[in-house]
Parts: C-alpha cells; sequence; structure tokens
C-alpha cells in the first residue's frame, strides 16, 4: 500500500501530533481555565467512548499522526485511563504518548498508566503552598500533588515535566520556590504565560508575565541560564539549563515569543470536535461522523479539510481576533 501524503496544511507546516481531550470535567477549579461555579459539562452521552477514540486516533495514525498526548478537563478522572493508553499504545505509527495531568490522583494512579504503556508525564504545578493553591484552583490538595509527582519519579518515567501558569501579580512569588523544587528532585520546569482561554473571560493582555521576565528572576535567584538546542523544531517551548547544571527550564511564550510557525498539532474535545488550534473558531465533527457509520476514507477527509484550514497564527494580537467560544478546560491544553 502507498504510504497516504503527510498532512501538511496551506503554509507548509506537517501535523504529526494529536492532543486527545478525554473530559472536559475536572477536580479542581483554576480561575485562569474554568468558571468557579455552575459549570455546564457535556452529557456523558456526547463524550467519545475509547472506542471512538482509539478508532480516530489509528486513522490519524495513517496519515502521519505518530504522537499522542491526553488531556482534559481532569484525564485521570475518567474510569480506566489505563486501558486507554494500552489501546492506543497498540497502534501501529503511534510512537509517543504522554499525558498531561493535575496530579491530584497521580499516587493512585502513576503505576497502572506507566505499566500501560505511557511514557512522558505532564504534571501542573502553579505553587507549593496549600493557600496560594485555594487561590488559583478554589480547591485543597497541593500535598497530594506534590506526592503524586514523587511517586511518578520514583517509578521512571522517561520524562516528567511540570508546568506552571505564569500570570503577573499573581505568580512571581512561585517562580524560586518551584525552581528550586525541580532542581531537587532532577524535573524540568516549564512555564506557560497566560492565554485568552480562561471560562470567566477576565485574560487581559497586561497580565501576561512573559517568559523573559521569568527569565530575569531565576538569573537573579540562582544563575545564569543558558540556551539550550532544540531537538525538535515544532517543540513550543525554548529551553534553558542552569548554568550551575542543576536542571533544565523551559519557557512556553504564546504571547510574547508565538511558535505557530513551527506547529504540528491538532486537538480534538471530549466531544469528538476536530480543532487546528487552541483559537480554532471552527470545528470538524468528528463525532457525527463516527456514530453515522462514517468510513474510514471520510475520517480521513474530515481530517485533512480541518489541517488545510489551520491560518497561519493565532493572532491573538491583532485587532481581527476573536476569542474562541470554548474555555480551555472545554478545549484541551
Ligand atoms: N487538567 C490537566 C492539567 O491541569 O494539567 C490537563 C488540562 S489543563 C487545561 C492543561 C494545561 O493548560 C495546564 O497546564 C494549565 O495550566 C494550562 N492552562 C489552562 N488555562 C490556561 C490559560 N488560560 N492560559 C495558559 N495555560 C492554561
Ligand atoms: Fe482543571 Fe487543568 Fe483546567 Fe485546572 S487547568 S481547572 S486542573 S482542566
Amino acid at each position: 500500500m502507498n504510504k497516504p501524503t503527510p498532512l501538511i496544511d496551506s503554509h507548509g507546516r506537517i501535523h504529526t501530533s494529536l492532543r486527545i481531550s478525554i473530559t472536559d470535567r475536572c477536580n479542581i477549579r483554576c480561575f485562569y481555565c474554568m468558571p468557579a461555579e455552575n459549570v455546564k459539562f457535556r452529557p456523558r452521552d456526547e463524550i467519545l467512548t475509547y472506542e471512538e477514540i482509539a478508532r480516530f486516533a489509528s486513522v490519524a495514525a495513517r496519515l502521519g499522526i505518530n504522537r499522542l498526548r491526553i488531556t482534559g478537563g481532569e484525564p485521570l478522572i475518567r474510569n480506566d485511563l489505563a486501558g486507554l493508553i494500552k489501546r492506543l499504545s497498540a497502534i501501529p505509527g503511534i510512537d509517543d504518548i504522554a499525558l498531561t495531568t493535575n496530579g491530584v490522583l497521580l499516587t493512585e494512579q502513576a503505576a497502572a498508566l506507566k505499566n500501560a504503556g505511557l511514557q512522558r508525564l505532564n504534571v501542573s504545578l502553579d505553587t507549593l503552598d496549600d493557600d496560594v493553591f485555594f487561590r488559583l484552583s478554589r480547591r485543597r490538595g497541593i500535598d497530594q500533588i506534590i506526592a503524586g509527582i514523587q511517586q511518578a519519579n520514583k517509578l521512571g518515567f522517561d520524562k516528567i515535566r511540570l508546568n506552571a501558569i505564569a500570570i503577573k501579580s499573581i505568580t512571581e512569588q512561585e517562580i524560586v520556590p518551584l525552581a528550586t523544587f525541580a532542581r531537587q528532585h532532577d524535573l524540568e520546569l516549564r512555564f506557560i504565560e497566560f492565554m485568552p482561554l480562561d471560562a470567566d473571560d477576565q485574560w487581559q493582555r497586561q497580565q501576561v508575565l512573559t517568559g523573559d521576565e521569568i527569565k530575569n528572576i531565576l538569573e537573579t535567584a540562582f544563575c545564569e541560564l543558558l540556551p539550550v538546542t532544540r531537538d525538535d523544531a515544532s517543540q513550543p517551548a525554548v529551553d534553558f539549563q542552569f548554568s550551575d547544571n542543576q536542571g533544565r527550564i523551559g519557557f512556553i511564550n504564546p504571547l510574547s515569543q508565538p511558535f505557530c510557525h513551527h506547529c504540528n498539532r491538532i486537538r480534538i474535545t471530549a466531544e469528538g470536535q476536530l480543532r487546528n488550534c487552541l483559537f480554532s473558531t471552527t470545528e470538524w465533527d468528528v463525532r457525527q461522523l463516527l456514530r453515522n457509520k462514517g468510513s474510514d476514507d471520510e475520517l480521513e477527509t474530515l481530517i485533512r479539510s480541518c489541517v488545510s484550514g489551520k491560518n497561519a497564527a493565532h493572532g491573538i494580537d491583532s485587532d481581527s481576533f476573536i476569542k474562541p467560544q470554548r474555555a480551555m478546560y472545554q478545549i484541551g491544553g
């Protein structure tokens, strides 16, 4: 059989990475992502089953998708996530499966996930302080998250990264303690600039704490940060090594240093809507096809149409920017 042509968009970017949201539900309520109360979750029958997700991923894999990231909402609250990972790992062409989690349920699940074939883990950790955690996430539980990270670290995943949100006047004090923790535990830490994807629509440009500002804080507290050559041009982060050789720091700077020109990602929401960007305002209805006996060829056509419709860049700073209807928890970060 001839190899299908890659998923290439009209700007020449080849797409090899798929982010799969498996739920819009979450066990905490980060203010930069979800509303505090009365969250409108999708009814369960609208959420793709694991069979549907696996079928979609196998069609995507035929088109050159080789990396998957499972996200949400909080993926660990869905039943038998290890079962899904196992199924996805068995798909020919899938070389790498990663997970993004808030870590609250990691202690109990880390071993099963690793045994199922999960290689890489991103744990969101914005602070080490339970009061700050409460202000950010409107819930308690930082000790559980830290225990989960330590448990996962003992199990020897290929890579565990910590991701911290960067919001001006809110998270500056967390930078040095987080970096100290990451250095002590030999974990990579990445800071992500705050994006206009909060459910409460409160985002303002001046709240973005930029990667450069954080780098200055870290260099003052520790030592010089030396640039690390990228091994993958499509990776969103710019990475640095501490000059004392104790650890690495990454900056995901979608606002101050957009990386759209190298983007290789598509995303599917928990209820089966395919998106070509976090900031996409158009979606392609995979669920409808899956549930109406759509063929693999039809799914392929839909994926290609989504990829070819991708804009050159998110355009957040342009006058014509339209904030997506969905907040981060409804897309999958
Ligand atoms: N619940 C999991 C977690 O928190 O890791 C996975 C889903 S969460 C939406 C994925 C990532 O998106 C988290 O690292 C979170 O910090 C990030 N995120 C959420 N809202 C954001 C926003 N408005 N701007 C930037 N990053 C955001
Ligand atoms: Fe939940 Fe993750 Fe959103 Fe926080 S960022 S509310 S943990 S989905």
